[in-house]
């Protein structure tokens, strides 16, 4: 079951409070230094205003210890919101304090006021129903289009949806595509469905692979996690990065995607050093060869065009975790070549997770994907085929 649309609901004059994810990257200096965030927001708000709400945007940022702190102050994003929207977008001084619960009543339509960051208030992180129920009553409609935070149970994100009926709250466009990709990918995927699956521990993708397994075609292993179940078929892998208590979850996997039919696909080469290091000595190696005392960091030549040969017939491709350590150059090339082969083919590719947004920027190639999402661990949980609260509290 799916949330409502923004444009399935009648929003025209309302009040409307906009849980987005302004939780942007900054420099020593509190400079924003990538707005997409922002950018990406636009949409809807930009929708409410032509449609003559007034409109109360929300979002956390950073990890403030539970009360005002200048440094996470929403301020310079209520700038960049003022100069992106050409219009005035007002910061109102904290949360839900007298002055700005006054600030919201006085709201006109056409106007834009900001609130300060959610995680000031201790609640939010609770789901306080007290501070939900507040939150709530500062508007009319409730859109969600921070889907970032939709794993977590939180109350400007799942709380407050509790106090607006079905016909006033929905998701925003956002939220709405990352729902229509995510679902539609993993639910109906076109097929053979392929998806790519690295990074560096099999722990943090366990359970996405135990629901994947059941609903791909081909699954592709890279990254760290390889070596945890080239292990547990027997190979030795000198020093790479190896969950010794997860070789047994590993050898499972590997058995049901054989008795399932699912083609499971492992490095045949790496790209070993003798550290981890950018300066390290590297070489290629075959996995029946792997130094004592080396560790693999990057999938090798002969494995990247395996995975690109295996990669030709898809029609849907899933990616979350790069194929090696691929923020140094000496370990980034198996990542790289594989995000081109991605890019070039005609499937549906959806790319999940913030360190595979970031390869696929660096490759180059993020013009060439069909989505690339926006929230790391709540893509993640979309894999593993949970329903995210955000998502729910909006049903
Ligand atoms: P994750 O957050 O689990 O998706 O992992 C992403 C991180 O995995 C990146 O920072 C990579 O540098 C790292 N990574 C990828 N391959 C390896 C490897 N072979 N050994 C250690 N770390 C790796």
């Amino acid at each position: 079951m799916k949330p409502k649309e923004l444009k399935e609901i009648n929003i025209s004059n309302k009040k409307v409070f906009i849980r987005c994810d302004f939780n942007v990257p900054v420099d020593e200096f509190g400079n924003i230094v990538d707005d997409r965030r922002i950018k990406s927001a636009l949409g809807t708000i930009n929708y409410c205003l032509d449609h003559d709400c007034a409109i109360i945007l929300a979002s956390h940022f950073g990890r403030p210890k539970g009360g005002y702190e200048t440094k996470y102050s929403l301020s310079p994003i209520a700038k960049r919101l003022h100069k992106l929207l050409d219009i005035e977008v007002l910061l109102a001084p904290n949360v839900v304090c007298d002055e700005t619960i006054n600030m919201a009543n006085d709201l006109k339509c056409g106007q834009v006021m900001l609130l300060e960051n959610m995680r000031f208030e201790k609640g939010e992180t609770t789901n306080d129903k007290k501070f939900s129920k507040t939150l709530s009553s500062l508007a009319d409609i409730f859109i969600n289009d921070a889907f970032g935070v939709c794993h977590r149970t939180h109350a400007s994100v799942a709380g407050i949806a509790n106090y607006f009926d079905d016909t006033n709250k929905a998701a925003g466009f956002l939220l709405s595509r990352e729902i229509e990709f995510f679902y539609h990918i993993i639910e109906e995927p076109k097929r053979p469905f392929v998806s790519i699956v690295g990074g560096s521990k099999v722990s943090g993708k366990l359970e996405a692979l135990h629901n994947l397994i059941k609903k791909v075609d081909k699954i592709i292993i890279g990254g760290g996690m390889a070596f945890t179940f080239l292990k547990a078929l027997g190979f030795e892998v000198g020093k790479s990065l190896v969950e010794h208590d997860l070789i047994n979850d590993a050898k499972d996997i590997i058995d049901e995607a054989n008795k399932i039919g699912v083609k499971f696909y492992l490095p045949v080469d790496v790209i070993v050093a003798d550290k981890f290091d950018s300066e390290a000595v590297a070489k290629n190696s075959t996995i029946q060869e792997i130094p004592e005392n080396w560790l693999g960091l990057d999938i090798g030549p002969a494995t990247t065009l395996l995975y690109s040969q295996a990669l030709k017939d898809a029609n849907t491709i899933l990616w979350n975790g790069p194929m090696g350590v691929y923020e140094m150059d000496k370990f980034s090339k198996g990542s790289y070549k594989l995000s081109h082969e991605v890019a070039r083919s005609f499937a549906t590719t959806v790319i999940g997770g913030g360190d595979t947004a970031d390869l696929i920027r660096r490759a180059g190639d993020e013009d060439d994907m069909t989505f690339i999402s926006t929230g790391g661990g709540a893509s993640l949980e979309l894999m593993e085929g949970k329903m995210l609260p955000g998502v729910k509290a909006l049903i």
